[in-house]
């Protein structure tokens, strides 16, 4: 396909083919698992050529593209899937490892150095938040927060009143938060970011989007330097695999592909073959997903054994900056609903043992629907205080919707909600 046409292609039509060339491997439809650790040099020459490339010892030639050398540093599996996932986002460039906090914590080791500052949004998922508050101290790197909800001129505050102002490095947000479904500006948090950069620092804005995948929101497109995603979630889709992403400018995805290459964690080429069989069908299982969600959350916002919905869906107008948020940069109103039931844990207990076809576990995007109690499984590690003020009290519970027909997750929800006997 020339480029003109490539051009002309949404996404999901190129998600078979991209960046595969049957050619190569016996006119195969499907790219083949390539389970090797390394690859045959055709002379002496090639090797020394591939090698002065890959560890950037002379610049590329015109043309001249990373040939395979070692499945540490490069697999067709993970090119080819790396350059689909780039489609979706917009993006240059894309690595992809072997779990999404694999892809988080080698971004944050490659942008931060001792004695820089860190800015983060709350709450973070927590894989994320325990790497930054209890391991990345062990490197002399400080942590600033900030809440949704607070002001640019609030947010600035914050940081200045670290006195590290100066060695702000990188600011790291995630949105929609886990599990309130409360958003935060990208562009805005970009222009933290170039608030505090100077001519010899810029200052990096890294955005987890794991919560809308790649079909539903675009942060590259709002300002962000590099997106990361657990692709373990909605991008393998099924629940049978742990992998994550990042993607971004070729300079920046340069530096992040290097680290990996050093720390070895990049996905596997069984990994890599997963998840581009799970590309081919991301656009209409996200689409079912966003479709069902929202008859979810119409049943959940009228039943009255529940007294509150958290789903960006039901925002509106009157809801003020969350929805101006909503409107410029989620182009789906999701796959995740949380709610309150009337009542504590005992409530909440009743609902999440009475589900049938829902199951009991942690994790999201999969095609199966799953319950989970947030204050006591996935946030439980959160400061409890912090825990109320964010709402994340003992009678939420949070759902991630399948691609079941939705009538039959409702009967299932309604069932459920009916057994609370309180
Ligand atoms: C699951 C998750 C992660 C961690 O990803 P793994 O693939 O489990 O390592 C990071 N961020 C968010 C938002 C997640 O949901």
């Amino acid at each position: 396909m020339d480029s003109e046409m490539l051009k002309h292609m949404r996404p999901e039509s190129l998600m078979m083919s991209y960046g595969y060339k049957p050619e190569l491997s016996e006119g195969a439809v499907k790219c083949p698992i390539f389970q090797t650790s390394t690859f045959v040099f055709k002379s002496a020459e090639e090797g020394k050529a591939f090698f002065e490339i890959a560890y950037g010892h002379r610049a590329q030639n015109e043309g001249e593209e990373l040939g395979l050398i070692y499945s540490r540093i490069n697999n067709p599996d993970l090119e080819i899937l790396e350059n689909r996932l780039t489609l979706w986002d917009g993006a240059e460039d894309c690595a992809v490892f072997e779990s999404g906090m694999s892809a988080i914590t080698t971004v944050l080791l490659e942008f931060l150095q001792p004695g820089d500052l860190l800015l983060m949004s709350n709450p973070l998922y927590g894989g994320s938040d325990h790497f930054i508050k209890k391991i990345l101290p062990k490197f002399g790197i400080q942590v600033a927060e900030f809440r949704v909800g607070q002001s640019r001129e609030e947010i600035i505050a914050i940081v200045e009143k670290t006195g590290l102002a100066h060695k702000l490095a990188l600011i790291y947000i995630e949105t929609p938060a886990n599990p309130t479904n409360d958003l935060i500006e990208i562009a805005g948090s970009k222009a933290i970011a170039q608030h505090f950069s100077t001519p010899d620092k810029q200052v990096y804005l890294a955005v987890d989007n794991t919560y809308m995948g790649p079909i539903w929101q675009h942060p590259l497109k709002h300002g962000a330097d590099l997106v990361l995603y657990s692709a373990t979630k909605y991008i393998g889709g099924h629940s049978d695999v742990i992998a994550g992403a990042c993607l971004g400018s070729k300079a920046l995805m340069k530096r992040v592909k290097g680290l990996r290459t050093f720390l070895g964690n990049m996905a596997s080429p069984n990994t890599g073959w997963l998840l581009l069989r799970s590309l081919e069908t991301l656009k209409p299982r996200m689409d079912v997903q966003a479709l069902n969600a929202n008859k979810v959350a119409a049943f959940l916002n009228t039943h009255p054994k529940v007294e509150k919905v958290y789903f960006i869906g039901n925002l509106t107008e009157a809801n003020g900056e969350q929805y101006a948020i909503k409107q410029k940069q989620c182009l789906s109103n999701g796959g995740m609903i949380s709610f309150d039931v009337k009542g504590g844990e005992k409530e909440a207990f009743q609902f999440l043992n009475a589900l049938k076809l829902i199951k009991l576990a942690v994790s999201l995007g999969g095609t199966e629907s799953l319950a989970e109690h947030p204050a006591t499984m996935t946030h439980v590690d959160v400061d409890a205080n912090l825990r109320k003020e964010l709402g994340i009290t003992e009678k939420m519970i949070r759902l991630s919707i399948g691609v079941e027909y939705y009538e039959d997750i409702i009967y299932d929800l309604q069932q459920a909600l009916n057994s609370i006997t309180g």
